[in-house]
């Protein structure tokens, strides 16, 4: 599909850095506004811009917007996060570990982890990625009774922009 290519181009127009990406992770998850993961206050938190993270004004707690999902502790930059994501969507047959570290400059292990996370989120129908990326099973390309390749799922990614997964590689069989 040319979409790939499309958003691929897109890429650098979406994320042009850190906070970009970060903005893209927070605005999925809390549509509201930053919401303390402890007390449950919505909309009531400051950033903390030396610390990069949100401190409540209620509860004086300090959070991040990878607490509680698979993307909690993690050490990468949410551009990282967010590239992986793309380049995983963007893939019409898969991403292999070795071809994502290369793509995203990081070493095999850490690829492989972010693959598998980003797999687990998207099988678990994580509230993070679901908000971010919409999995439907409708098949692309071809009416329903001439499925040449039926282990493919309709992938979209909010903003308009849709390419196709392998079944495959959602289940993590590949
Ligand atoms: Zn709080």
């Amino acid at each position: 599909m040319t979409d790939t290519g499309l958003m691929l181009r897109a890429f650098p127009d979406l994320f042009p850095d850190e906070d970009a990406a970060r903005a893209w992770f927070e605005r999925a998850r809390w549509p509201d506004g930053p919401t303390c993961p402890v007390c449950g206050c919505v909309n009531h938190a400051c950033w903390l811009r030396t610390i990069r993270r949100w401190q409540c004004t209620a509860c004086h707690r300090q959070f991040s917007v990878t607490a509680g999902t698979p993307m909690h502790r993690t050490h990468l930059p949410m551009l990282t996060w967010a590239q992986a994501i793309y380049q995983i969507v963007a893939s019409s047959k898969g991403i292999s570990a070795v071809k994502l570290s290369e793509m995203l400059g990081v070493s095999y292990q850490t690829a492989w982890h972010l693959g598998h996370r980003i797999r687990a989120m998207m099988a678990e129908d994580s509230p993070l990625l679901s908000n971010l990326v919409e999995i439907d099973k409708t098949y692309a390309g071809a009416p329903p009774r001439k499925r040449a390749k039926p282990e493919r799922m309709a992938l979209l990614v909010r903003g308009g922009v849709g390419c196709t997964l392998p079944y495959r590689f959602l289940t993590g069989t590949a």
